[in-house]
């Protein structure tokens, strides 16, 4: 389920919308790639990819580049090494889409450069997980990876917390969500944004999941869970986490 759009807040993050490179000659398998990822929030460019295309990345600067090896006027591979000596895009995550499987010893071959690759045909979910979770290693290397607010700690590449000394047990998911209110502090969420920003897709979640799990969070970093300091209760609309002045 989605948030309500007559009642929910703008977008969350505020953030500019990732942008997808497509580069794919066939124009039906194009198509619904653009129409998959457009519908997951990614801003997509398609290329046709011929002799101009590294050209018209360099410009077009993405994301991320999903990236056909078998284009009509150079091959994927040798794109993907004009995009490895690019200053612009060298550090652009490239996906390969190959249609056979005894090409992909080739695309992650070191001499060539890609990231990952997807053999055709491929699920359009699994395609836009893979998307996300290259994007997501992006953001992790540009962010900061230990986050400190009052006596919080928190190492997201040990996925540890300390609120002073003491280290707190976290579930995976308590993990994530104090992650997200301690990067927002200061700001209120109804359960509906929460589950959007913290669940993200995975169903069988409702707004009474969160309730659960911000009981279980004050129970680790509140001295009084029924009368919080940190994480509090915004009347008839959801939570807020922010250091008490
Ligand atoms: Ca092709």
């Amino acid at each position: 389920m989605g948030p309500n759009p007559e009642t929910t807040e703008p977008p969350l993050f505020q953030r500019m919308p990732k942008r997808i490179a497509v580069v794919e000659d066939e124009a039906e398998l194009a198509s619904l790639l653009d129409y998959n990822l457009s519908r997951h929030g990614y801003e997509v460019e398609l290329f046709g990819g011929s002799e101009g295309t590294l050209k018209k990345l360099e410009a077009a600067k993405p994301d991320l580049i999903l990236l056909d090896v078998m284009l009509p006027g150079m091959d994927g591979f040798e794109l993907c090494r004009g995009i490895r000596r690019s200053a612009v895009l060298a550090r652009t995550p490239v996906l390969f889409l190959t249609a056979r499987s005894d090409e992909v010893d080739r695309v992650l071959g070191l001499e060539i450069g890609g990231d990952d690759y997807m053999t055709k045909p491929f699920s359009p979910r699994e395609l836009v997980a893979r998307v996300k979770a290259h994007l997501r290693r992006e953001d992790m290397e540009a962010e900061p990876q230990v986050l400190e607010i009052g006596p919080f700690r928190l190492d997201r590449a040990a996925r540890r917390v300390y609120q002073g000394k003491r280290e707190l047990s976290l579930t995976s998911t308590e993990f994530n969500l104090l992650e997200f209110f301690i990067t927002h502090s200061g700001r209120a969420y109804s359960r509906e944004q929460l589950l959007e920003s913290v669940w993200g897709e995975q169903r069988f979640v409702t707004p009474r999941t969160v309730d659960v799990h911000i009981r279980r969070l004050r129970e680790q970093i509140e001295q009084q869970p029924d009368n919080p300091r940190y994480l509090t209760t915004v009347r008839g609309f959801g939570y807020r986490f922010e250091e008490p002045s």
